[in-house]
């Protein structure tokens, strides 16, 4: 079986990406990535409140457009499809800034509440099918910022609770996700396209939605790899 190239924490236009959903698909299928996943931000209630009272302006997905997300996504999944047998993902970043914790719900099948504790959020996701990541448990060079300083204190209280945490988030290394032995992926926590060159996910197994998800959770046939530039053969 081959080895698929992966990217699973990707942002677009949705939330705080440059790029569009659009060219996000174009850049990563020509570069010959194999499967992606989009993470837009969806915020907590408290921190989206002060978000709109200090710039007036809402912030990531939010719950009324979510149905219309979930619509583009689909079509992005479906042309990735036809036009570079590349596998789309939908997903989205539960963005806690209150309790200080990001987790990515891949291929959930509706909205989560980013307002619920970490179980709740975590209970529902593996409810809808659908595979959690802890995101960037550690403090990240490019920030300075620990955005997942819950998680990294109660690691070993949530350790097997995720189905896998990031190891590596674009140019940063967690060692402890590795001496732990958690399960892991490596993610670009993509932004803007020089984002593109970062850490990312290898994973044995068949190109298809259900045998990616399978893969990241028994976690026996993944790698890191760091991505430089060029096609993917
Ligand atoms: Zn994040
Ligand atoms: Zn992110």
């Amino acid at each position: 079986m081959e080895w698929l190239y992966c990217d699973f924490h990707i942002h677009t236009t949705w939330s705080d990406g440059s790029l569009t959903l659009k060219e996000v698909v174009e850049l990563y299928g020509q570069s010959g990535f194999d499967v992606i996943a989009i993470t837009d931000h969806l915020l907590d209630s408290n921190s989206q409140r002060q978000k709109i009272e200090r710039s007036g302006r809402h912030f990531g997905i939010g719950a009324e457009r979510y149905a219309e997300y979930r619509r583009e996504l689909w079509k992005a999944a479906r042309y990735a499809w036809e036009t570079y047998n590349m596998l789309l993902l939908p997903g989205i970043e539960l963005t806690n800034n209150t309790g200080k914790y990001h987790i990515l719900a891949l291929d959930n099948k509706e909205i989560v509440n980013p307002d619920l504790d970490v179980e709740e959020i975590l209970r529902e996701i593996t409810q809808q099918g659908a595979v959690s990541v802890a995101c960037h448990p550690f403090v990240r060079n490019h920030s300075g910022e620990s955005p997942s300083e819950y998680l990294w204190s109660n690691m070993d209280r949530f350790a097997t609770m995720f189905d896998a945490w990031e190891v590596a988030n674009r140019d940063d290394l967690f060692n402890i996700i590795g001496l732990k032995k958690f399960h892991y992926v490596a993610n670009s926590d993509f932004h803007e396209k020089r984002h593109l060159h970062s850490w990312k996910t290898l994973l044995r197994c068949a190109k298809n939605t259900e045998a990616v998800k399978e893969a990241i959770r028994k976690n026996d046939a993944v790698s890191i790899f760091l991505y430089r530039g060029g096609k993917i053969q």
